[in-house]
């Protein structure tokens, strides 16, 4: 089977592991604080906060931000789940943004005729989630811009585009936004098995944020209440929780880290062979901005199914039985049960409805061989060929 993604892990990646198992620190070592330094290296932001998630990640940044209960958090529909829940895990509110149709990102457009209305209402966003789906960056300028009009802060969930640039500086440095977070997980650009970091210039958000990683607790005179009793002394100053990262974590990230690059240029020429191999194919290949550079974490296609004649089911069966898996990214967050239970519906997004309708990830990760992507294009001309039959 080819899978949509899969990890690369190195001898050196297995060592630097090894290497922390025969330490004295499993967790809270040097490892973390190594893998922070070169993701701050990179991408030339000021403060790093590892964690055990972007879950968390997500979490401890909203509330550093002060989100809570009363206010809103809005993003896109095409995400992970997680950018959206982030916010219910504070008590606020969640609402969504429709996703332009070419890049699949946040529509700047669709967020500030939203944010007009929302000024009427009295229920502007305290948070805004702009997503790099993909790996492409979302047009940052122009969501800063709408910030600073109507005083939002900004998380950039750039979960799938480390490695990748905005306007010819690293995502992750935060020019356009309070907050960055990256995941690790395995299917992502980089991995540390589970792990997220989120990357700050700003030091206060950068103190919190390391508070709620860890209990809220600090052995830090400057950020202690009350005077401290001795050397041993440590206090919980806030309510936080245990989001670490190990140092096994650590290593393996740093590792990882040193081959960002490398995978990155590899998965843009895979995506470059894709769109020469697919082109006169009854589907529409990724559309790239001229302002980003994209970590190319997802080549989504989308089929043109009236053209093609028979649903997208039968397209991803006849490229199982040809062993390649497809999968889909995203089922419109709005339309899981769990948040119509809350009052959302179908049609609420219909950009992002009809997208999904259409898409299609496929195999893309830097062992991915240049065979095995003509492969991949083969079982996409045999299944869309096939006439209806029956
Ligand atoms: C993977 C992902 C997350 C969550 O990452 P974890 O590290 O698994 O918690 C959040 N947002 C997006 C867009 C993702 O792709």
């Amino acid at each position: 089977m080819i899978p949509y993604g899969r990890q690369d892990i190195t001898q050196a990646d297995i060592d630097a592991v090894v290497e922390v198992l025969h330490s004295v620190h499993l967790t809270q070592g040097p490892a973390v604080p190594k893998f922070e330094e070169a993701v701050l290296d990179h991408c030339g932001t000021r403060y790093a906060i590892a964690v055990n998630s972007a879950t968390s990640a997500l979490h401890i940044a909203c509330l550093a931000l002060d989100l809570g209960p009363g206010d809103w958090l809005w993003t896109t529909p095409n995400t992970f789940v997680a950018s959206a829940n982030c916010a219910l895990y504070c008590g606020a509110q969640v609402d969504f943004v429709d996703i332009d149709p070419r890049t699949y990102n946040l529509c700047p457009l669709a967020l500030e005729k939203k944010l007009l209305d929302a000024e009427k209402e009295g229920r502007l966003p305290k948070i805004v989630v702009p997503v790099h789906f993909s790996g492409q960056p979302c047009a940052m300028e122009s969501i800063h811009a709408l910030a600073q009009r109507y005083g939002f802060k900004i998380i950039e969930d750039a979960s799938h585009a480390i490695g990748g640039k905005y306007k010819d500086e690293p995502i992750g440095n935060c020019r356009y936004s309070d907050i960055t977070v990256f995941s690790f997980h395995p299917v992502k650009i980089i991995t540390s098995a589970e792990g997220g970091m989120a990357l700050t210039n700003d030091e206060k958000l950068a103190e919190r944020m390391g508070l709620l990683r860890s209990h809220g607790i600090t052995r830090s005179p400057s950020l202690m209440t009350k005077p401290m009793d001795g050397p041993w002394y440590y206090q919980q100053v806030t309510l936080g929780y245990n989001y670490r990262m190990t140092d096994l974590q650590g290593a393996l990230g740093a590792s990882q880290m040193t081959r960002l690059e490398k995978y990155v240029t590899r998965r843009n020429q895979l995506a470059e062979n894709y769109d020469v191999l697919l082109k006169d194919l009854p589907l529409t290949t990724p559309w790239q901005d001229p302002d980003g550079y994209s970590a190319r974490h997802l080549y989504v296609i989308r089929l043109h199914l009236s053209e093609i004649g028979f649903n997208r089911n039968r397209v991803f069966e006849s490229l199982r039985a040809d062993g390649i898996l497809l999968n889909l990214h995203y089922i419109p967050v709005h339309t899981q049960p769990y948040y119509t239970d809350m009052g959302f519906k179908e049609g609420d997004f219909p950009e992002a409805e009809n997208y999904y309708q259409e898409a299609f990830s496929i195999p893309m990760y830097p062992n991915l061989t240049d065979t095995q992507q003509i492969q991949v294009v083969a079982a996409f001309k045999k299944a869309l060929s096939q006439k209806i039959t029956s």
